[in-house]
């Protein structure tokens, strides 16, 4: 039987020790750290992350702006808002929801934030710091999971470790900060030959596919460590992962449920980057 991990306890901790770090920063160098978060449209999923996003940061102590702007926002219009947002010296961070409407090319807004706001880390300068193992932010997905993985006291060093999926917000960045901390990194994604036997090597495996139950118990190696970083949503209305919870505790040594794994995590950490950006711009380094 595995051990769950406690995604909510471990964000708990997290936004706790930013919280903590925020008051510090507002108390020695009278410092609030900023989060703009920009959301175009009406897309129901976006409004409740935006919310979500809103209202962690009034927990932990950051101002928070929020632009809600009509689906119908030309790009134009999306970048000088980015432009504004990079000049004011009381925003730190600034994420722009995604997806955005169709007219507008998400990587020419990406490219538009300034690397030292772009708490989401996904501007290409961020990634290729990523890369060289150079980096002030992670994107807050991945270095969520990461933090889970170190919670459970397992040491990455020398591990098997298999990621399935490859996209560039998770499965990439996810397998880069296996590789940093010294695994031996294997990325599955949809045209892999022969996933469970690949899969059956890892002493860690982190499933990113956005397919429900995809991951299953013959897949996963007795005393396996498995993070989820899976949301799908069933027809029932209920949350579930990309792994088959009830097949694989049993055989994992430790597991992260959905929902309550790998969600909390995310805005934990956006709140952890937007802080460690407040301090950057500030010149301070503690
Ligand atoms: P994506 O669709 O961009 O990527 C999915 C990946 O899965 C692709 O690289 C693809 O190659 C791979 N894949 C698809 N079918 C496969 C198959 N049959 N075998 C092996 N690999 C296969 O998705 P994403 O943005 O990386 O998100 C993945 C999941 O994580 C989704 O469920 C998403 O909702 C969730 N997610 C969660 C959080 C969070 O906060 N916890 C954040 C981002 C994404």
């Amino acid at each position: 039987m595995a051990n769950i991990i406690d995604g909510k306890a471990v964000s708990a901790k997290v936004k706790e020790q930013v919280r903590i770090e925020t008051e510090a920063l507002i108390a020695k160098h009278g410092i609030q750290p900023g989060l703009a978060v920009v959301i175009v449209g009406n897309d129901p999923a976006s409004r409740v992350y935006v919310n979500n996003k809103k209202k962690a940061c009034e927990a932990v102590g950051f101002k928070s702006f929020e632009y809600a702007l009509p689906e119908e926002t030309t790009q134009e219009e999306l970048l000088e808002l980015v432009e504004t947002l990079n000049n004011d010296k009381n925003v730190n961070g600034i994420l722009v929801q995604l997806p955005v409407p169709k007219q507008i090319d998400d990587k020419a807004i990406i490219n538009a934030i300034s690397a030292e706001k772009d708490v989401d880390a996904f501007h290409p300068e961020n990634v290729g710091r990523i890369m060289i193992g150079d980096y002030s932010f992670l994107p807050c997905t991945p270095a969520g999971a990461m933090e889970l993985i170190d919670s459970t006291g397992v040491d990455v060093a020398g591990k098997n470790c298999v990621v399935i999926g490859r996209s560039n917000i998770v499965g990439k960045p996810m397998a880069m900060l296996l590789l940093h901390r010294s695994g031996t990194v294997t990325i599955c994604h949809s045209r892999t030959q022969n996933l469970a036997e690949v899969t059956r090597q890892a002493d860690i495996l982190v499933a990113a596919v956005g397919k429900a139950n995809f991951v299953t118990g013959d897949m996963v190696k007795e005393g396996a460590v498995v993070i989820d970083v899976g949301i799908n949503r069933l027809d029932n209305g209920k949350l579930c992962g990309d792994v088959n919870y009830a097949e694989v505790e049993p055989k994992a040594s430790w597991i992260t449920p959905v929902p309550g794994g790998v969600g909390p995590m995310t805005i934990a950490m956006l709140m952890r980057n937007t802080l460690t950006a407040a301090k950057a711009q500030n010149g301070i380094h503690e």
